[in-house]
C-alpha cells in the first residue's frame, strides 16, 4: 500500500523567520515538498511564476473559488492567497509530504477539512526583536512596519490552538526543532499504521 504523505502546515507573523526556516528543512528532507500557492498579489523582484507562487489575475482566482479549486484560501495583506487542492493531493498521493506556508486563517479553514495535518507555529524571541528584524530588512516604510507589528500580535494570538511552537531566537537550533517536529511526526503509530500492515499481518495482530 503506498505510503500518503504528511501535511505540515507553518504560521508566523511577518519577520518570524518563517521561509528561511522552511527552506532550510526542505533543503535536508528529501522527502519533503514546498506547495505552490496561488495569489494575486505582483511578482516581486526575483520572484518565478510556477515557482514562488503561482500568479493569477483576481478573474482567475474567482474562477478557482467558484469551482471549489482551493482546500483554503485567504484576503492577506490585500491579496488573496490560495492552495489548490490539487497540487496538494498529488503530492501527498505521490507519498510525499507537503509543507504549507500559510496565514492562521488559512490554518484553521485546514484544521477543519485535514484533521490529520500538523500545525506549527513559529515565534520571534519577542516583540521588540520583531521590530528590529523588520526595521533591519531595510524593505519596508515605517508605515507597513508599525502595520506589520501590529498585525503579528493579532496573528500571535492565535498561535495556541497549533500543535507545536518554535520560537527562532538561534537560528540553528530553530531549524533542528523544525526538523525534529518534521521527523517524529513522521514516525506516529497512526501515520505508520498502514505502513506496517504486513509485520501486522505476520503478528497475526
Ligand atoms: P508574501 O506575499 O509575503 O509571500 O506572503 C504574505 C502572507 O501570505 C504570508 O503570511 C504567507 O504565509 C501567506 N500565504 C502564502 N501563501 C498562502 C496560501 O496559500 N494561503 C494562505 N492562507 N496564506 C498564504
Amino acid at each position: 500500500m503506498q505510503h500518503r504523505g504528511n501535511l505540515f502546515v507553518v504560521s508566523a507573523p511577518s519577520g518570524a523567520g518563517k521561509t528561511s526556516l522552511c527552506k532550510a528543512v526542505i533543503d535536508i528532507l528529501p522527502n519533503l515538498r514546498h506547495s505552490v500557492s496561488h495569489t494575486t498579489r505582483s511578482p516581486r523582484t526575483g520572484e518565478v511564476d510556477g515557482q514562488d507562487y503561482h500568479f493569477v489575475s483576481n478573474a482567475q482566482f474567482d474562477a478557482m473559488v467558484a469551482d471549489g479549486a482551493f482546500v483554503e484560501w485567504a484576503l492577506v495583506h490585500g491579496n488573496r492567497y490560495g492552495t489548490a487542492v490539487a497540487s496538494l493531493e498529488q503530492v501527498r498521493d505521490a507519498g510525499c509530504d507537503l509543507l504549507l506556508e500559510i496565514d492562521c486563517q488559512g490554518a484553521a479553514q485546514l484544521k477543519e477539512r485535514c484533521p490529520d495535518a500538523i500545525f506549527i507555529f513559529i515565534l520571534p524571541p519577542s516583540l521588540q526583536e520583531l521590530e528590529s528584524r523588520l526595521k533591519g530588512r531595510q524593505t519596508d516604510t515605517p508605515e507597513v512596519i508599525a502595520q506589520r507589528l501590529l498585525n503579528a500580535r493579532d496573528e500571535m494570538r492565535e498561535m495556541f490552538w497549533y500543535d507545536y511552537l518554535v520560537i527562532n531566537d538561534e537560528f540553528d537550533l530553530a531549524s533542528q526543532q523544525l526538523q525534529a517536529i518534521l521527523l517524529a511526526s513522521g514516525c506516529r503509530t497512526e501515520v505508520l499504521k498502514a505502513q506496517v500492515q504486513v509485520l501486522f499481518e505476520e503478528l497475526d495482530l
